[in-house]
């Protein structure tokens, strides 16, 4: 039997719908939610993933302001921007849309957001809390994946979870997630010696590498939960995921690509912003 698709963007939709309700709550509160986003140049996939990300906010009735800055711009200019925004007291999130062009100092952006309002969660204060188990901001395509899972009823609790990839942004929070949902988790990455071994004996494998076909079907436990991060430019156009789809015949359940992780990574950006309203908001 083929593995149950994990409708990520039925889930997300669903999320959204229940966002809409929270929104419309909190603005009869007297609280619009409101998201900021720094875009720097033109890079068409980071102008798309903007334009998703302020579609959502339109759908659900959070307040978006999208602030574009041209390739030249330097980075004091963009941090004075950061620093602005800040300050704002009606801005309650604020993203930097990422990759940053080359010239420009990522890491030092990043941690000029000021922590309540980084709705990313890549900020350090962020990552603390997460690895310590206490309420911060957690990165938003873990978050997601950690809904999908829920969503269809499976328990990390016990199970061996492995992650392959070990970015700030999905590998290592997504780790950290699991591990707080009490699975055993092992981290994979490009110096991992016979990863097909580690991976065969995943319950739950998570696959962030960004590398299109690099999971195979002999690399899957028979019945194992497969969560495709990878978003990968097919030369023949559109989308597909790092995981093979024949690996659809062996797995239990598995999320598509596009369709799985991605649309509830826009979802958890919108539920993180309207936690900082909710937490920090005026
Ligand atoms: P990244 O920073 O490039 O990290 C990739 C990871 O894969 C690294 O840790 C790397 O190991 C590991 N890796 C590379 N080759 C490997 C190999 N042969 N064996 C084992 N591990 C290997 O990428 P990322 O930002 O985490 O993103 C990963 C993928 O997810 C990309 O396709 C990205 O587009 C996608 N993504 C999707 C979403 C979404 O919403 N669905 C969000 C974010 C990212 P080393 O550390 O040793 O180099």
């Amino acid at each position: 039997m083929p593995a149950v698709k994990m409708d990520g963007s039925a889930l997300a939709k669903k999320t959204r719908a229940e966002l809409a309700v929270e929104t419309q709550r909190m603005k009869e509160e007297g609280i619009e939610p409101h998201l900021a986003v720094i875009l720097v140049g033109d890079d068409p996939a980071s102008t798309v993933y903007v334009r998703n990300k302020e579609k959502a906010c339109i759908q659900t009735g959070v307040r978006s302001t999208v602030i574009r800055l041209g390739n030249e711009c330097d980075q004091a200019t963009l941090e004075e921007t950061v620093s602005r925004l800040n300050a704002a007291p009606d801005v309650h999130g604020i993203l930097v849309q990422l990759p940053l062009p080359k010239h420009l100092n990522t890491a030092r952006v990043l941690s000029l957001i000021d922590p309540k309002k980084d709705v990313d969660g890549f900020h350090a204060v962020n990552c603390g809390l997460l690895l310590s188990g206490r309420e911060g901001f957690v990165p938003c395509t873990p978050r997601g994946v950690m809904e999908i899972l829920a969503e269809y009823g499976i328990d990390p609790r016990g199970k061996h979870a492995v992650v392959v990839g070990r970015s700030n942004i999905v590998g290592k929070p997504m780790a950290l997630l699991l591990l707080g949902a009490d699975a055993t988790v092992t981290i994979c990455h490009s110096r991992t010696v016979d990863l097909p071994s580690v991976t065969r004996s995943a319950d739950i494998l998570i696959a962030a590498v960004g590398r299109r076909g690099f999971i195979t079907k002999d690399m899957v436990k028979p019945g194992a939960v497969v969560i495709d991060v990878g978003i990968n430019r097919k030369e023949e156009g559109g989308v597909c995921g790092d995981v093979e789809p024949d690996v659809a015949d062996v797995a239990g359940y598995m999320t598509p690509v596009p369709g799985g992780v991605g649309p509830m990574t826009i979802a958890m950006l919108l539920k993180n912003t309207l936690d900082a309203a909710r937490r920090y908001g005026a």
